[in-house]
């Protein structure tokens, strides 16, 4: 049995990794696990990049293998913002509801005609005790629209809608939203890889 940690305090996020993790001969731990754990910088520029540097420092404070996320939303008429600065697009700590009207006012001061094609990405990185690294990425493409619409999910869910479904991300069950998210794919790409490397 390998240990485990998974990089997030959001409970959602270690439930969803669990499930990837299911199956394989490990034991999950979570980051609350560590008392006094020093933060991982974020200063990467590339989702991947980020869920690497996650990944190789709880790997290394901890002692043990670690899988991590980065996750956030690209706009192709905002050059790819908020990108990378996703959580924190209307400044640190910003709630939901001011990155949302911060992307709605951006969108608006473009002078283009809505809704806007984006997608949201995840990066996923695995790193074990002797340095090996295992990555896997999703994408969601979708469009944004210029109002709120739905109240289930999170953070841009309710900007972001699904022309296949008629449907934004916060109008879908849960299931249904990790059937298509960008989270849910990478999970299942990192589980395959997963299954290979403990075989
Ligand atoms: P993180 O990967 O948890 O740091 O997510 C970064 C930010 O990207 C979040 O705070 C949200 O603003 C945004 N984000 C990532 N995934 C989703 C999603 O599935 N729905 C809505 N917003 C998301």
């Amino acid at each position: 049995m390998i240990e485990i940690v998974v990089a997030t305090k959001n409970a959602g996020k270690i439930t969803e990794f669990s499930a990837v993790l299911a199956g394989l001969p490990v034991k999950v731990l979570a980051l609350s696990d560590f008392p006094a754990m020093p933060e991982a910088v974020e200063n990467g520029v590339t989702f991947a990049a980020n869920a690497e540097m996650k990944a190789r420092h709880y790997a290394y404070h901890t002692g043990k293998a670690c899988l991590a996320d980065d996750s956030g939303l690209e706009v192709d008429a905002l050059g790819g913002a908020p990108g990378v600065y996703s959580a924190r697009y209307a400044g640190e700590r910003a709630t939901d509801a001011e990155n949302n009207n911060k992307l709605l006012s951006d969108l608006a001061a473009t002078g283009g005609a809505g809704p806007f094609s984006g997608r949201f990405r995840c990066a996923l990185a695995f790193v074990d005790g002797e340095g090996n690294v295992i990555t896997a990425d999703g994408t969601c493409e979708g469009m944004i629209l210029d109002a709120l619409q739905g109240q289930g999910g999170f953070g841009y869910d309710p900007l972001f809608y699904i022309p296949g479904l008629g449907k934004t991300l916060a109008e879908l069950s849960v299931a249904e939203k990790n059937a298509i998210s960008h989270r849910g794919k990478a999970i299942i790409s990192m589980a395959v890889k997963l299954a290979g490397y403990f075989k």
